[in-house]
Order: structure tokens, then sequence, then C-alpha cells
């Protein structure tokens, strides 16, 4: 449980991250506050993470003198990214407490596995088709047309994604994307997207963060709002019902998130799950009273999980690469005082060594005593930084 005074960087206090981008940073947050050490094991020299924790384990995620280390280092694991191999998870979970466990990432981890899981607890999500043979993408029904071809493994950020009108299309693509193992989904006609983030213990109990709705701008979120507007009482009780059930399907212990899509019938689909706290959910650092990380934290060392208390409505927005550059290109500090002479301005920046177009490099939420007075500081910010 909680680490003991006597305990200075010793195993029993110490908790391991695979991943050390900005989850991983802001996990170990999470896990110091309560007292704990942390561990990071990521090849990056300069990740988020590794540089706020007390251990950094540089090697490759699969690497076995590195994996070797945070078994003699670390008391649980947990992950940040999906992309860590599950086979990493299982060597690590064969000797410690991990949560989530490598099955559960490795469903999360194939789109193909992870829509099966979801159809599987009887939650709709979009028509699709397994795609990984010639043989599979000349027999794809007309009616997924047209769709989204994504790659089965390794897509984040609408990376490894291709938008298809047609036939045509489609074979240019799979070509495009190399012919690795992909899913074609039909592009469904959105009306909004939402997200639940969840966790849940060993014991089956599960807890929530409010339903976050989310708008995406080039398939990266750009801005997360709760209470999430257009969101009845009862569309929100639904989403909960079924991020539960997928995560007891897999008797998930852990943090996970579902998003969903809301389409223009109202109708409710998942559409994919992350096996880790989620940017949707980056909010609840600075608007609920047990943020996403924390539970996280609880998770994986079996203290009790309470259910998350939401204090001020809050508007996040995602800071990308691309505000550090001007309209000609050149590089620009954004107005930093500016934006924290707003009120409720709560600016997390993840200590990435350069901006790129695209990149995550933090995010600025918005807290209020209504959602209307986040929704205009958060308008205020984004006009300032331009
Ligand atoms: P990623 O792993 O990159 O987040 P997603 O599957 O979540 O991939 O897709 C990124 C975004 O692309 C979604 O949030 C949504 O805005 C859009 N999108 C994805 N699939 C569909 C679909 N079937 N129909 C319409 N829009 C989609
Ligand atoms: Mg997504």
């Amino acid at each position: 449980l909680l680490p003991a005074a006597a305990d200075v960087g010793a195993q029993s206090s110490t908790l391991g991250v695979m991943g050390g981008g900005q989850l991983g940073r802001m996990f170990a947050h999470a896990a110091q506050r309560l007292g704990y050490f942390t561990a990071v094991m990521d090849p990056d020299v300069a990740s988020p993470a590794g540089l706020v924790s007390h251990v950094h384990v540089q090697a490759d995620y699969l690497d076995e003198q590195g994996l070797a280390q945070m078994l003699k280092r670390c008391a649980a694991i947990t992950t940040e990214f999906e992309n860590v191999p599950a086979g990493a998870l299982f060597t690590l979970g064969a000797h410690l407490p991990a949560a989530p466990d490598a099955e559960s990432v490795a469903v999360c981890q194939d789109r193909a596995k992870e829509k099966a899981h979801i159809v599987r607890c009887g939650v709709p999500c979009a028509p699709h088709a397994v795609v990984e043979t010639a043989a599979q993408l000349a027999a794809v029904p007309e009616g997924l047309l047209p769709g989204i071809l994504k790659t089965a493994r390794m897509g984040y950020d609408g990376k490894g994604q291709v938008r298809v009108r047609n036939r045509a299309e489609l074979d240019a693509a799979w070509a495009t994307l190399k012919g690795v193992p992909c899913v074609l989904e039909q592009m469904l006609a959105l009306d909004f997207e939402i997200s639940v983030v969840l966790a849940r213990d060993a014991h089956g109990m599960t807890v929530h963060l409010p339903v976050q709705r989310n708008l995406h701008r080039d398939g990266i979120l750009a801005v997360t709002e709760v209470p999430a507007p257009g969101v009845s009482a009862a569309l929100a009780e639904e989403a909960v019902a079924a991020a539960a059930r997928i995560a007891d399907g897999l008797r998930y212990v852990g943090v996970l998130c579902v998003e969903f899509f809301v389409l223009q019938g109202g109708q409710l689909v998942a559409n994919e799950m992350a096996p880790r706290p989620h940017n949707s959910g980056h909010h609840s650092i600075d608007s609920c009273d047990v943020s996403q990380f924390e539970l996280q934290v609880r998770c994986m060392t079996g203290l009790p999980l309470v259910a998350p208390r939401l204090h001020s409505p809050a508007v996040m927005l995602n800071l990308l690469g691309d505000l550090w550059f001007d309209a000609e290109g050149r590089e620009r500090t954004p107005d930093w005082a500016g934006v924290l002479a707003l009120p409720g301005a709560h600016l997390h920046l993840y200590g990435k060594s350069s901006a790129r177009k695209g990149r995550k490099m933090g995010h600025l939420t918005f807290t209020a005593a209504t959602a209307e007075q986040a929704r205009a500081a958060a308008l205020q910010a984004a006009a300032l930084l331009g």
C-alpha cells in the first residue's frame, strides 16, 4: 500500500510505468504526491516522464536488461502507452502486480481484437471488416464505403488512417499502408464525440470521471468539455454502462478510456479503447477531487477507489506544437503570460525539448463556477494563442 517513511527509494515504495510520455509524467506527479518513488522505462533520453522520475531505465521496451532493472526496482507496474509491446508487460506481470494486465493491453493494441471484444460485450460499434489479405480486401462489402482504413496496430492521433471513398481509393490506401493488417470502418455521420474514463479494481468495483465531450481536429483531440454539452443523463448513463461492460469483459484492473461516437440520429457507438489515462481526462487534475492519474496509482497499489466528483466545470485545450510557430513558420514562444492572466487557467507543459507540428506539448484547462465562464476564458485563450 502506501510507502513507509524508511523506504526511501526502496523497491517496496517505487511504482513503475512503461512509457515516458506526458501520461507517464502526470502519473509520476500523482504517485509522488502520495509519497511513492517512480521508475520509468523509455528509450528516449529526454522523455517527459523520465525527466521527473527517480529512476529512468533508458532502454527499448523489450530489452531484457532494462526489464530486469524494472523488476528489481518496482513494486508494481503500469503503462502509459498502448504501443508498449504486450510482451514486455507479460514479462513484468509474471513477477509483479501489473495494472492493466498484458492480455487487456493486447486487446487494446489491436483494432481487430478490440472491435471483436466490443461486439462480444454487446456494445454497438461501427460496421467494419478486417483486412489482412488481398482476398479480404476484395471481399469488403460495398456498404462499408465510404470508409476509413485504419492500421490494426500502432495507430494514434489519427496516424495510420486513410479516408477512402471507393474501391480504387481503398486499394491504393492499403498499398500506402504497406499491406499491413487493417480494419476498414464505415464512415459514420457523427453528431459529436464523447469519452468515459473509468477505473476498475481487482474486486470489480468501478468508478468513473464525468462523461466528456471531445472535439478532434485532423484526428487529434483539440478540446474537451465537462459537463458534456448536449449529453442527456440517459445518454451519459448508457455510455458509462457500456464502458463498464467493456472493462468487466476483460476483468480489467486499472484506468481505461472508451471513446464513443454519438451519431446524428442520437445513437451511441463505441469507437476505441485506451488501456490507460486518456487525453480527454486531463481536465480531472484541476476539475475533480481525484484525478485519472491518482486513480491509476490507486488501482495498481490496491488503494481504495472513490468516485471522482467534478467540483468545477472545465474546458481543456490541447497545446500542439503548431502554436510554437507563426504564420511564416518561424519559431515563437506562445503568450503564456497572457494566458495565465485569464481566470481559472491551469497550464500544463510537458517538458518536451522541441516543438513539432501536431506534437502534444501541453494542455490548458480552464475551470470556473459555470460552464459558460470556463468556455469564455478558453475562447479568450484560443484567441491569444492564435
Ligand atoms: P486514433 O487511434 O488515432 O485516436 P480513432 O479511431 O479514434 O483513431 O480516429 C480518430 C478520429 O477520427 C475520431 O476521433 C473521429 O473524429 C474520426 N473517426 C474515426 N473513425 C471514424 C468513423 N468510422 N466515422 C467517422 N469518423 C471517424
Ligand atoms: Mg481515438
